[in-house]
């Protein structure tokens, strides 16, 4: 895909559109290639890439880097190299599960947020969406990325559901950093790191 630099950071030129219709194609893809992920950078993400080098590595393993931000647009437009549009995380997975619902539905899982929330967007997905299916979801402890028994725990987590989609909301950078570190090892066909978007989801 055709890629944009805005201070450094190289965006993917998709609109929604194509950004759900590539994260489709991911799904429908037979399982046992790698766990593909999308990051969604906003200017707060654009500002830790400078000195955070394990985001930086994790940005380089995505397959979609998709603008989160409205500022991020507008700086690619000033600078005369346009982005389409705005893809924010928020919005793509709602997006995926509508494009989902027209083929039988998305398996997804949610790995994030605090615990009542991640349980009340469940719900609210599965009234939503009602041939997507929650397969699972989690929130991790606090400190949880520095200690392997727990990180080994969340992929066997995953793997046994085996979704099409995991959402994974811990905050950047670590939900940049986890995924980098683990998205070999996961059965899911697409991941994306997304924010508060389990926050959104639970309404
Ligand atoms: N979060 C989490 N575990 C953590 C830190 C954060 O599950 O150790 C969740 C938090 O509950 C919220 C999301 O990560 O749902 C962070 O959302 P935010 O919009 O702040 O994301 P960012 O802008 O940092 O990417």
């Amino acid at each position: 895909v055709d890629a944009v630099s805005i201070f450094g950071v190289s965006i993917h030129r998709v609109t929604m559109r194509q950004a759900v219709a590539k994260c489709m194609e991911w799904i429908d893809s037979p399982l046992g290639s790698t766990c593909r992920y999308v990051v969604t950078p906003n200017v707060n993400h654009v500002v830790l890439l400078r000195k955070h080098q394990g985001l930086r590595a994790a940005y380089q393993q995505a397959s979609l880097v998709v603008a989160d931000g409205w500022p991020l647009v507008t700086t690619s437009q000033l600078a005369g190299d346009p982005l389409p549009e705005r893809v924010a995380g928020s919005d793509l997975i709602p997006q995926i599960f509508s494009a989902g619902e027209k083929r039988g539905g998305v398996r997804a899982f949610l790995l994030g947020a605090e615990s009542g929330v991640a349980a009340e967007a469940t719900k609210r997905v599965m009234a939503n969406w009602p041939s997507t299916n929650v397969v699972g979801n989690y929130s991790p402890p606090l400190g949880f990325e520095h200690c392997d028994q727990e990180n080994q725990r969340i992929v066997e987590m995953v793997n046994r559901a085996q979704p099409d989609l995991l959402v994974v909301g811990l905050g950047a950078p670590k939900q940049e950093t986890w995924l980098h570190n683990h998205f070999r090892q996961l059965e899911a066909k697409v991941a994306v790191a997304a924010g508060g978007t389990i926050d959104f989801l639970a309404g």
